[in-house]
Formats: structure tokens, C-alpha cells, sequence
């Protein structure tokens, strides 16, 4: 739907008589992370040579570099739909993010500091709560039961804050972040979104649906690595301990080193920020925000249902779901193939195909866990820069695999299988 950088490298294949064959490299790991937008590419080279720190430069880069940070602050916030007076502070990602947040609960207000959590989240949206005080919802097997749940759990005893994906990372279901919002808020709760995997896909409003705190990862949206959001309401912001304490977020230090705090996001944003990958994840939402409406839904629909009915008519193939009743997905489908460790599956689909996936436990090892998933499965995930294509290379490679079997040797060194 846009062009990526490095759609059309080619892969080497390896092993016996490959002999120096290459086949286009089928990118099918977005939700690892995104490949950069070409518009990102064009972007960062165009505000690269104002590169200079930001917000106490007086020279006339420095200025442009500290507007550009600023209006991509703003670009950001308004590609989710934060309400005014909501901040957007920089992070390194979504674990740092929600890292922020958790330090940040109140510890005395309603609910006096616990966090609800769902036991199928990625690991970055469990452990920063589960270190804290918590309560894990064991997620049943439909997501209205799982709804009733947290209802449940809510009504029991007041909460400070649910914590909930707004898409799995592992089948790329979503769960009605709207609904559990106004649940959340009925039982006095906030709360946060972990927006890693949908943000990608699906236009969020956050004001539109309640959701009091979004995290979201710059790399996952076709911008490159080390920029990351958590976007919301600044009152627990402002009183939280700075998550990062150094230059840029006091007001003033004293002879014994005692700081007076700012407020705001320059609370949290200790250091010398980020810039361009502000500006990076900032244009890679201007270019998601300019195309149609629905266009991004609609590029993916079809080949995620082709990925789907394809993988699903292989028989030794199971399609991993976190709940029956589910309705709405993105393009991310965590599956097995019977018979075949996943590990060696991921390394003989790039080896003898040329087709990228993720294998492992995908930094969710409950939902994993509780899928019945020993060993590892494997993750084929889609985005702007995915061809119908890439989808049959993918097919077709399971179908030789499960019919013929690995025409390469492999031995495992190190841990690793290797052809
Ligand atoms: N949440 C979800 C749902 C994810 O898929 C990921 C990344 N795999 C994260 C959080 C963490 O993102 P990051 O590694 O960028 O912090």
C-alpha cells in the first residue's frame, strides 16, 4: 500500500547446490518490527542536517531541531486522539512506556495502586504490573467470558487501573478496548492500552474511546528503533516520581543535589532526547493519516484472509486463537505445523524459501502456555509493504514442507538450527 525500504532485498538461500540462488526476501515479521517507510526515509534525510540538541540550543539548528521535536509531540498525540491537556511523552518504546506508567499509579487513590491485568499480554504489558501490586485475570476462552471477568474482578474490589492489549501479538485478535474502558470507568478504574500491535493496523481514537493511556512503539509503525509514546491523562504524570531523573526535568537542584521537579512530559524525558526518532515516528503517522480512510484495513483484509484460509487448509497446521468468539483481527497469525519443531520450521523457511517469520514464544509465554504450545510456534505477520505474493511464498513453503519435508541438512549449533 506504501513503499518500504528494503522491499525488494534479496535473499540468499542457503545450503547444498543452492549455489549461489537468491530469491526475493519475503518479509512476513512486521510485528517484530515494521520495515521504514520510504516517506520516513525521506523525512529523516530532509531534517537531518538540523540535527542538534533541543530545547536550550539558542543556534538557529538547535531552534529547528526543538520544533521539530515538538510538532512531532503533537503529531502523535493527534494520530491517536489524545484530548487537549493530555501528554505525549517520549519513550524508548512500548516497554519503556508502560515501565513509565507503572511507576506512575498512585499508590493512595481508589484502588490504592492496584493494576487488572489479562494473562495474555506480551510480557511488556505484565511484568512492569505484576512486579507491582496486581491482580492476573486467568483469560477464559471467549473473550465475552473474559470481558465478564474483568467485570467481575472490578466489582469485587476497586482497582487503580486495568491494563489490556489492544491487539495480541501472538493471534492478532482484538479485544473491545472501548467496552473495557467504560467497565474500567464504571468501577472507577483507568485505563491503559497497550497500542504495540494495533496502532499499526487500526485508526485509534483514544478520546472516542474512553482510553485514559496508550503506549505505542515507533519501530512497529515503520519508523525505525529507539522511539516509542505513552500518551494520556497528565495527572498521574505530574506527580510520579520522574521516570528518568537528569538534565532537562527539574526546575532547580540545591547545593545538596535535591531537585524541584518540572511537570509535563519534560518530567519524564530526562536526557538528550530522541529527536529523530521523534521526527521518524512522527512522519510515519502523517503518511498512515493521509492515506483513506479504511485503506489500511482494506489493503490488509484480503491478504490476511488469504493467510489465513491458506494456513488453515493445510492439515497439520493450527492456527492459534486466544478465544473462539473473537471477531476482529489484524494481519498477525501466530501458528503450528504438527510434526515440526517451530524452530527449525522458521530457519527452513528462510533457508530454502526466502520467507521471514518469527518463531518462540513471542514474549508471551502465559497465553502461550495456556494454548497448550510447549515448543514454540511460529508468527507470520502483514503490513503496508505486503504483497499477495509474499503470502503464497508462505503457503506454498508450509504445503512443500509438510508434503516433501526439508530438503537441507540441519544441525543444531548452539542452540540454533542451522542448514
Ligand atoms: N506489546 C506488544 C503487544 C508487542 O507486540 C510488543 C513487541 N513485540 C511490545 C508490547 C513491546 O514493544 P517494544 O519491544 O517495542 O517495547
Amino acid at each position: 500500500l506504501l513503499p518500504v525500504v528494503g522491499g525488494n532485498l534479496a535473499a540468499p538461500l542457503a545450503g547444498n547446490g543452492a549455489g549461489g540462488r537468491t530469491a526475493r526476501a519475503v518479509n512476513l515479521d512486521y510485528a517484530a518490527s515494521a520495515p521504514a517507510l520510504q516517506a520516513v526515509a525521506d523525512h529523516v534525510a530532509e531534517v537531518l542536517p538540523y540535527y542538534a540538541s533541543v530545547h536550550r540550543g539558542a543556534g538557529y539548528a538547535s531552534q529547528v531541531s526543538t520544533a521539530l521535536y515538538e510538532s512531532a509531540r503533537q503529531t502523535i498525540g493527534a494520530f491517536v486522539g489524545a484530548r487537549p491537556g493530555d501528554l505525549t511523552v517520549f519513550t524508548r518504546n512500548t516497554t519503556d512506556a508502560l515501565n513509565l506508567l507503572a511507576g506512575a499509579v498512585p499508590q493512595d487513590g481508589p484502588g490504592a495502586g492496584e493494576v487488572v491485568v489479562l494473562d495474555v499480554e506480551h510480557h511488556a504489558n505484565l511484568l512492569p504490573w505484576t512486579a507491582r501490586r496486581h491482580r492476573l485475570i486467568p483469560t477464559a476462552s471467549t473473550v465475552a467470558e473474559t470481558v465478564a471477568a474483568l467485570e467481575a474482578t472490578l466489582a469485587e474490589r476497586p482497582a487503580a487501573l486495568v491494563a489490556v492489549t489492544g491487539c495480541s501479538n501472538v493471534t492478532g485478535e482484538i479485544l473491545p478496548i472501548g467496552e473495557i474502558a467504560r467497565i474500567a470507568h464504571a468501577h472507577g478504574a483507568r485505563v491503559v492500552v497497550d497500542g504495540a500491535q494495533l496502532v499499526p493496523h487500526r485508526r485509534v481514537d483514544i478520546a472516542a474511546l474512553d482510553v485514559d493511556y496508550i503506549a505505542f512503539s515507533g519501530h512497529k509503525i515503520y519508523a525505525p528503533f529507539g522511539s516509542g509514546v505513552l500518551i494520556g491523562r497528565s495527572d498521574w504524570l505530574d506527580a510520579a516520581q520522574p521516570h528518568l531523573a537528569g538534565g532537562g526535568a527539574v526546575r532547580s537542584v540545591d547545593a545538596q543535589g535535591q531537585a524541584v521537579w518540572t511537570t509535563g512530559v519534560a518530567r519524564h524525558e530526562g536526557g538528550t532526547p530522541n529527536v529523530l526518532g521523534a521526527a521518524a515516528l512522527a512522519a510515519a503517522c502523517r503518511a498512515i493519516a493521509d492515506l483513506p480512510e479504511g485503506a489500511v484495513e482494506e489493503h490488509e483484509a484480503a491478504l490476511s484472509a488469504r493467510l489465513l484460509e491458506g494456513l488453515q487448509e493445510i492439515p497439520q497446521v493450527r492456527v492459534l486463537r486466544a478465544w473462539s468468539d473473537s471477531t476482529d483481527r489484524v494481519g498477525v497469525v501466530g501458528f503450528t505445523v504438527e510434526g515440526h519443531e517451530a524452530a527449525r520450521v522458521a530457519v527452513y523457511l528462510s533457508a530454502e524459501h526466502g520467507v521471514g517469520v518469527r518463531d518462540g514464544k513471542f514474549c508471551a509465554h502465559p497465553l502461550l502456555n495456556r494454548l497448550g504450545v510447549t515448543g514454540g510456534a511460529l508468527r507470520a505477520s502483514l503490513g503496508l509493504g505486503s504483497r499477495s505474493d509474499d503470502v503464497e511464498r508462505l503457503l506454498h513453503a508450509v504445503r512443500t514442507l509438510v508434503t516433501e519435508g526439508e530438503k537441507l541438512r540441519y544441525e543444531q549449533i548452539d542452540g540454533a538450527w542451522t542448514p
